[in-house]
C-alpha cells in the first residue's frame, strides 16, 4: 500500500486526509476542531469503497468530548479510524505530509520534519504568528501519533522561492528590509503548482515550455505568473494581505493610507490589522464577502454590489495584463479555486479586454464549464488556452511528501 495522510493543522484545529496514492482516491477526511475548547468536536468521513463495510456512500460520523490539546485532538481521529474505519492496520500511511504557511527564503522544497526543521518552523512564527504555531503544534502531535513514518513539511511559499530577485525585493531601505526579512515570499505556492502542473497535463505540452498565469480566487486570492514550471512572480507579498481582492482583505493599497488612519482616525496596530485582513474587501464594499450572493445582489441591481464585483474585475484585469508583460506573453489562463472554479461572471470580466492580445473566452463553454474537472473555456481561434482547473492542495502535499521520501 502507498498510503499517505496529509495534516493541515492551525492553533485551535487540524483537518486531515487520508490518501491512496496509487490512485490518489481520497479514503477518509476528517476535522477535529475546538481543541482546548469545554467541549470539542471530530468530524470524520469514510469515503465510498474505502471500506467495503462502507459500501458506496460515504459516511460521516462526529465525536463530542474535550480536547485538550493536539495530541488528544490525533488521539480522537485514531479512535474515529479504529472505530468508523478505514483501518489503519490495512492502510498504514508510510509517511504524513503537513502544510506548513511559511518557510521563509530558508525552505525551498519539501523538506523532511527533524528537530532542526521543528526549530525553523517555530523561528519563522516571527513572520506568519497567526499561522507557523498551530501547524508545529499538530507537526509534534503527529510525529508522536505517527513515529514510525517519515513526516515532510510542505510549505504555501516554497513555489515562489524561484521568482527572481526584481520580482520579491521591495523598494524600501535595504538594510532595513534585510534585517527584518521583509521581501515578498508568496502563498498558495502548493495550490499554484498542482494548477499549473495539471493545465500542462491538459494542454499536452511540457511545463517547462509554457508560460502560465495561474489565479486562485478563493476567500484568499493571488495570481502567478509561472514560466517553464517557475514562479517568476505573484501577487501575495510579505504576508497573505497584497494584490488581489479578497473576500475580507485589502489586497493592494497605497501604504500612505495606513499612516493616515493611523494619525486621522486614531487607529492602532491592532485596529489597521483587524480592518485590513478581516473587514476590507468584498465585505467591507458590499457588507459580504461570498461570491454567489454578490452575483445574485449585482444581477438584481445593487449598487454596492455592483462596485465591489467591479473593483474586484479590475484588479485581476490589472495582475493579467501585468503578468502578460512580465512573462513576454502567455500560453495557458487558469483559474481555480472557490470563485475561480465556480463563478463565469469572474473569469469573463478578467480577461474580457484582452481580446488585442489573442485571449479570447468563449462565452459558452464558460457558463457551462463542467464543476469538478477540468475544462477549456477558451475559443477555438484564441491563441492563449483558458482554463478552470479544480486544485487539490491535498493531493499535491501528498505528491511532494511521497517524492520526498522515495
Ligand atoms: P478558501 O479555501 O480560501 O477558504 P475556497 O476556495 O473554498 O476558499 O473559496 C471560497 C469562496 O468561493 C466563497 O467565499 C465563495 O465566494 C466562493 N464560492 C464557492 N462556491 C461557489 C459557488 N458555487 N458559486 C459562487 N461562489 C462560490
Amino acid at each position: 500500500m502507498s498510503v499517505v495522510l496529509v495534516v493541515n493543522s492551525g492553533s485551535s484545529s487540524f483537518k486531515y486526509q487520508l490518501i491512496d496514492m496509487r490512485s490518489e482516491r481520497v479514503l477518509a477526511t476528517g476535522l477535529v476542531e475546538r481543541i482546548g475548547d469545554a467541549q470539542g468536536r471530530a468530524r470524520h468521513t469514510v469515503h465510498a469503497q474505502a471500506d467495503p463495510e462502507v459500501g458506496a456512500e460515504s459516511a460521516t460520523a462526529e465525536i463530542e468530548r474535550r480536547i485538550p490539546d493536539h495530541t488528544a485532538g490525533f488521539q480522537a481521529m485514531l479512535d474515529a479510524f479504529a472505530e468508523h474505519g478505514p483501518s489503519l492496520a490495512q492502510h498504514a500511511p508510510i509517511a504524513v505530509g503537513h502544510r506548513v504557511v511559511h518557510g521563509g527564503a530558508r525552505f525551498f522544497a519539501a523538506t523532511p520534519i527533524d528537530d532542526l526543521v521543528e526549530i525553523n518552523i517555530d523561528e519563522l512564527s516571527v513572520l506568519a504568528p497567526l499561522h507557523n504555531p498551530g501547524a508545529l503544534q499538530g507537526i509534534r502531535a503527529a510525529r508522536r501519533a505517527f513515529a514510525d513514518v517519515p513526516h515532510v513539511a510542505v510549505f504555501d511559499t516554497a513555489f515562489h522561492q524561484t521568482m527572481p530577485p526584481e520580482a520579491y525585493t521591495y523598494a524600501l531601505d535595504r538594510e532595513l528590509a534585510e534585517r527584518h526579512r521583509i521581501r515578498r515570499y508568496g502563498f498558495h505556492g502548493t495550490s499554484h503548482r498542482f494548477v499549473s502542473e495539471a493545465a500542462a497535463a491538459y494542454v499536452g505540452r511540457p511545463v517547462e515550455k509554457l508560460r502560465q498565469i495561474v489565479f486562485h480566487l478563493g476567500n484568499g486570492a493571488s495570481a502567478t505568473a509561472i514560466d517553464g514550471g517557475r514562479s517568476v512572480d505573484t501577487s501575495m507579498g510579505f504576508t497573505p494581505l497584497e494584490g488581489l481582492v479578497m473576500g475580507t482583505r485589502t489586497g493592494d493599497l497605497d501604504p500612505a493610507i495606513l499612516l493616515h488612519l493611523q494619525r486621522r482616525a486614531g487607529l492602532g496596530v491592532d485596529d489597521l490589522d483587524r480592518v485590513l485582513n478581516k473587514e476590507s474587501g468584498l465585505l467591507g464594499l458590499a457588507g459580504a464577502n461570498d461570491m454567489r450572493d454578490l452575483v445574485a445582489r449585482h444581477r438584481d441591481g445593487d449598487e454596492a454590489a455592483t462596485l465591489a464585483l467591479d473593483v474586484y474585475l479590475h484588479r485581476l484585469r490589472g495582475y493579467a495584463g501585468a503578468y502578460m508583460a512580465q512573462l513576454g506573453g502567455v500560453d495557458v489562463i487558469s483559474f481555480t479555486a472557490g470563485v475561480g472554479e465556480n463563478v463565469p461572471i469572474v473569469r469573463a470580466g478578467a480577461l474580457d479586454r484582452l481580446a488585442f492580445a489573442g485571449v479570447r473566452v468563449d462565452p459558452e463553454r464558460n457558463e457551462k464549464a463542467p464543476r469538478g474537472e477540468i475544462a477549456r473555456i477558451s475559443a477555438d481561434d484564441s491563441d492563449v488556452t483558458v482554463l478552470v482547473v479544480p486544485t487539490d492542495e491535498e493531493v499535491e502535499i501528498a505528491r511532494q511528501t511521497l517524492a520526498v521520501c522515495s
